[in-house]
């Protein structure tokens, strides 16, 4: 049935004009997409050479270009080692059909690659999705590039890439800052977003905001109506004030909470800054918007910029890093023992 079937739909089929094209007919018995996909890497593995994703220009009509068909622009002359724009005309592409219940897909190829070497390991050739998204992650995590380098070529050893040469695995400097300047036009859209969001759908918990702008640092206050009532009814003498920098801001931005104890003697944040650039000046304008009732004491982490802002807004206060308020009969939860270089 199922040969029929195919033969029936290959006698329909127009010879292509262009000789090099090769045409092919295949029964799709679970999903159209998994099955394109599994035809793509199989080819990709056999015949050494990479696709794009696809373009789907018409109604199920798929076109995977080989990943050097772009051509190449300004001073590119198209070497094929220093860029992929070598307007290769390779292709595959799928039609999906189905007919009398049965559903297919007419698959034409062109597997002969111009302007490149698909066996010269030497060229440019495209990360590897797996790695490329394990550097994005890492570099959201705030790891410098040397540090992305090695791990990344312990990935490749682990994971059996022996060629060092092939840049699909074995990534260069180069590489991993231009990942990251990709990562940061990311982030600029964030920042439009954020200039949306403050405005609009969280106006009332927003205390403070400074927009990122050249050199002016990006500020957030945040203080919901519900926190500074609570900063009302508990005006403790004691502030908590404590920093996290990896994992909760995937941009690097320093994050900060404040807590106060409540009548019941838990502790419970009353707000929280986001700082682009942690300095002395914006720690303490934070600190100065916030209008906090002259506390006593603030407990923190041994960090001089903190230390320097407390002393700026809050003369009075006792801050110091070696301030840990047992005499309060407090323990020192949130205090590290460590100094950390102003404005490192
Ligand atoms: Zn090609």
């Amino acid at each position: 049935m199922a040969t029929h079937w195919v033969n029936g739909v290959k006698r329909q089929l127009k010879k292509p004009r262009d000789s090099r094209v090769h045409q092919d007919v295949r029964i799709i018995s679970g999903d159209a997409k998994e099955f394109m996909e599994g035809y793509i890497n199989e080819v990709q593995e056999k015949e050494h050479c990479y696709f794009r994703p696809p373009v789907c220009p018409l109604q199920d009509y798929y076109h995977y270009g080989c990943d050097r068909g772009k051509h190449s622009t300004g001073k590119s002359n198209g070497e094929a080692t220093k860029t992929r724009a070598n307007s290769c005309k390779a292709y595959i592409s799928f039609k999906v059909i189905t007919d009398a219940g049965i559903s297919g897909a007419i698959i034409q190829k062109m597997l002969q690659h111009t302007g490149h070497d698909e066996d010269n390991s030497k060229e440019k050739n495209r990360i590897l999705p797996d790695l490329h998204s394990l550097v994005e992650i890492w570099l959201q995590q705030g790891w410098s590039t040397s540090e992305i380098l090695i791990r990344s070529h312990d990935w490749a050893q682990q994971n059996g890439h022996v060629d060092k040469k092939d840049s699909r695995f074995y990534l260069t400097p180069y590489d991993i800052r231009l990942l990251k300047k990709n990562l940061r036009g990311v982030t600029d859209s964030d920042s439009v977003y954020v200039d949306h969001l403050v405005s609009t759908e969280l106006i009332d918990k927003i205390w403070f905001y400074q927009p990122l702008h050249n050199e002016q640092p990006f500020i957030v206050v945040v203080q919901t109506p519900f926190q500074k009532l609570l900063l009302e009814e508990n005006p403790h003498p004691m502030v908590f004030m404590d920093a996290s920098y990896k994992g909760i801001t995937a941009h690097g931005y320093a994050f900060y909470a404040l807590l106060l104890i409540n009548k019941t003697g838990r502790g419970v944040p009353f707000a929280y800054f986001i700082l682009s650039k942690e300095t002395t000046a914006t720690v303490s304008l934070c600190l100065q918007k916030l209008q906090l009732n002259n506390p006593r004491s603030v407990m923190m982490d041994r960090d001089l910029r903190v230390l320097n802002a407390i002393k700026r807004v809050f003369p009075k206060c006792k801050a110091s890093p070696l301030l840990v308020p047992y005499a309060s009969g407090c323990q020192p939860v949130a205090c590290e023992d460590r100094w950390r270089s102003p404005d490192s």
